[in-house]
């Protein structure tokens, strides 16, 4: 066979080690390969290779990584890298990889000259086996590279100490905790270190009680706690000291004799800041940068203690902001915080060395005094603060071009006068704001003995209440709503009445907040509609209730968020056999602010079961008028203190604006608290559609409103007879 250059190329080509490979620059296609190359991936010569070189690299490349490969190729010379490639076995094997450019005929060998195609660009790659190459040299200083390079990737700081007490290797760590160069460190003794050892005061430690020296000396482990190194100006000032803790462990040749030792150096540093920070953390309120709930009740227990030594005086100041939460709910809590972050700073200038304030809940703050002298004038000292705090929080603010009004309550305990401890006098300061509370908005109250007595009696009354709701001796009342044109009573609001037994009549303005805030309002509600629905059912078999009348139920926020409220009420409904729509459930502004997305859910459920719903005391809220129309409401009910202040003229126009209002949107209007007839005609010609007050009747006892129903019938049809 006549053998051409080609075949001969070809055979020294398989004599060589190396894989070459003859390779399609565009997606790296297999053209040619040696026997060599062969072996590396274990196929044979006579087999198609169809396959790229692409797959046999690991990873396998994408023709997007092969073009970058590519890229690194320069148009003569070669590009280099070790890369692995697939092997025979299924292993991994490692390679040097050489690509170059060149231009070539891809032929088989023994194809005729004139058969082959003209030249084309290649990229020819050669592929050296590294396995068996690896010397032990290499070996060798691949671990001593691995194991530098091991150690400097620890955080600690760590040094090779010889027999002799040398260092031998330290790493990067090591050189910037000891803040010295490595060709200072390095080979020098640790009898005679080139860094200082301090203790936590900031002396000298003795060379001789240092923890490698001690374990040089001892052949056992050695730890230092804490110990500082001060810097040497190298990488920080030579005053700043780092903080370290230090550990050294004994390391042993073969026979178990003492061969030098490993010394660790842990830098806490770090970890001591984060302490501090930690530390400030914890003793500041984050969102206004007053003290913290938990520092300014251990300084309340700190100098009560340290007064009842020196017959000092502590006064605590409990700072509520009034209705704070409806700021809140209407602004979101964005704003919220802000308006608190102005409340604070105001707070804050009251601080000084007598004085401490701090924040304990979202809007109550506690202001702390230590003082002396005379009680009396302890006290006046107290209310003067007080008033200050007052006065402050009451100024206005503007936030985003908004200008709230905010009031504080203030309640106020000292000691010894009212406890011997912290913990006491701040429940006693807690029970003074309080008492407070229930007054109404900005009190000021001071701690006495007999609020206790009240607290108590809150508690009895809670537990009277829901006794009350249970065995069904609260009363339902209710008051007529008359349709302004026709006179008819077109529906009534149930009020609930309860006669407590020894304390007698107890409005619902007193006991409805506190059974909200207890829990109690759940078994007050159940049995207020349970005796509605029952009595509604009743009118309805006696045909009492003019055609289309509804009863109006007072729902509070608390109940109507409730889970399982809808369905409750419904039942309740269903039970009695009356129709939702013979009832108005009554909601307030508020309600519809605090959760929006809830509430409107809940309110298209209960607008789907056919259940009204009426929009109470409007106009006494933050109001955002823009979901009105969103909403499935039935009546709006202007608040009676408009009402009560007509003749006023802000009150006639705030009046005349909430009645265009829901007659714009289709909404039915009440008018509360009418009590005169001025204030009836003026409703009248405001176009009000419906009207509940004084001036027609006070919330009835059943029997007496059934009366009333009976007689106002009664007096339509005589008028209706009458000749006009
Ligand atoms: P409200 O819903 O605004 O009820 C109207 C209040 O105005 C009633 O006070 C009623 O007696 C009073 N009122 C009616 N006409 C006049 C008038 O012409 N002049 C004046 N000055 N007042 C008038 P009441 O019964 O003391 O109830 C106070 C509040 O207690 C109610 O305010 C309501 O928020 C709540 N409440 C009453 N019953 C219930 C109830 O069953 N459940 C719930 N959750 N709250 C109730
Ligand atoms: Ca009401
Ligand atoms: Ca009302």
């Amino acid at each position: 066979m006549l053998r051409t250059s080609a075949d001969l190329v070809v055979d020294v080509v398989d004599h060589l080690e190396d894989g070459i490979w003859l390779l399609d620059p565009g997606d790296a296609r297999i053209q040619d390969l040696s026997l060599a190359g062969h072996a590396q991936i274990g196929s044979s010569p006579g087999q198609e290779l169809a396959v790229s070189f692409r797959d046999v690299l690991f990873p396998a490349q994408s023709i997007e990584g092969w073009r970058l490969l590519l890229d690194q190729v320069p148009a003569s010379g070669a590009h280099a890298l070790t890369v692995r490639i697939r092997a025979a076995d299924g292993g991994l094997l490692p390679v040097q990889l050489t690509l170059s450019r060149t231009r070539t005929r891809t032929t088989r060998p023994g194809a005729w000259a004139e058969d082959q195609p003209a030249p084309r660009d290649m990229v020819l790659a050669v592929t050296r086996d590294l396995s068996e190459r690896v010397t032990a040299n290499e070996r060798i200083a691949a671990e001593h590279d691995l194991l530098d390079r091991t150690l400097d990737a620890v955080e600690n700081g760590v040094a090779i100490i010889d027999r002799d007490g040398r260092v031998e290797h330290a790493n990067d760590a090591f050189a910037r905790l000891v803040d010295l160069h490595h060709d200072r460190i390095v080979d020098r003794s640790v009898y005679d270190a080139p860094w200082g050892w301090l203790d936590a005061d900031g002396e000298p430690i003795h060379s001789e009680s240092t923890p490698p020296v001690v374990t040089m000396r001892t052949g056992e482990p050695s730890d230092a706690a804490l110990v500082q190194l001060r810097g040497t100006g190298l990488d920080r000032p030579t005053e700043e000291l780092v903080t370290v803790r230090v550990h050294c462990e004994p390391l042993l040749d073969l026979r178990g004799e003492p061969n030098g030792a490993v010394l660790a150096l842990t830098d806490l540093t770090e970890a001591q800041r984060w302490k501090a920070l930690h530390h400030r953390r914890e003793s500041m309120d984050s969102l206004t940068g007053l003290r913290s709930r938990s520092y300014i009740t251990k300084h309340i227990a700190a100098a009560v203690d340290a007064a009842t030594e020196t017959e000092a005086r502590v006064g605590v100041l409990h700072v509520d902001l009034d209705a704070f939460r409806s700021v809140n709910d209407t602004f979101g809590t964005t704003f919220g915080d802000r308006v608190l972050r102005v409340v604070a700073d105001r707070l804050r200038d009251l601080s000084d060395r007598h004085v401490e304030v701090g924040r304990i809940g979202v809007d109550e703050f506690l202001v702390v005094i230590s003082g002396s002298g005379a009680s009396l004038a302890f006290d006046t000292r107290l209310r003067r603060l007080a008033e200050e705090i007052q006065r402050r929080t009451e100024q206005p603010l503007t936030i985003e071009g908004l200008e709230l009004r905010l009031t504080a309550s203030v309640g106020i305990s000292r000691s010894p006068a009212n406890a011997g401890d912290g913990p006491a006098l701040l429940r006693a300061a807690d029970t003074a704001l309080a008492a407070g509370r229930r007054e109404g908005r900005h009190q000021l109250r001071f701690y006495e003995r007999s609020l206790d007595e009240r607290t108590r009696t809150g508690l009895a009354l809670d537990r009277d209440l829901r006794l009350a709701a249970a065995q069904r001796t609260l009363e339902v009342h209710y008051q007529p709503i008359i349709d302004l044109r026709t006179g008819e009573v077109a529906a009534a609001e149930a009020l609930v009445r309860w006669n407590h037994p020894e304390h007698g009549p107890i409005p619902p303005s007193v006991f409805i907040p506190t059974a909200e805030a207890t829990g109690a309002i759940s078994a007050v509600s159940d049995m207020v509609v349970t005796t509605v629905a029952e009595d509604v059912a009743g009118w309805n078999r006696e045909d009492l209730l003019p055609v289309g009348a509804r009863i109006a139920v007072n729902i509070s926020s608390t109940e109507f968020e409730q889970r399982g409220f809808v369905d409750r009420i419904a039942s309740t409904l269903a039970n009695a056999g009356v129709s939702p729509s013979r009832l108005e459930l009554e909601i307030t502004e508020t309600l519809l602010m605090r959760d929006m997305e809830t509430t409107a859910e809940r309110l298209t459920q209960l607008d789907a079961l056919g259940f009204l719903v009426a929009l109470d005391d409007f106009g006494t809220g933050y109001s955002s008028l823009s979901y009105l129309h969103t909403l499935p409401l039935h009546t709006l009910k202007v608040d009676r203190c408009f009402v009560g202040e007509l003749g006023n003229g802000r009150s006639e126009t705030i009046t005349r604006a909430i009645l265009s209002l829901a007659q714009g949107l289709g909404i039915g209007t009440v008018g509360e608290g009418v009590e005169t007839d001025e204030q009836r005609k003026f409703l009248l010609e405001a176009g009000c559609d419906l009207v509940q007050g004084f001036f027609y009747a006070p919330a009835l006892p059943r029997p007496a409103f059934e009366k009333f129903l009976r007689d106002h019938a009664e007096r339509r049809r005589t008028v209706d007879l009458q000749p006009v």
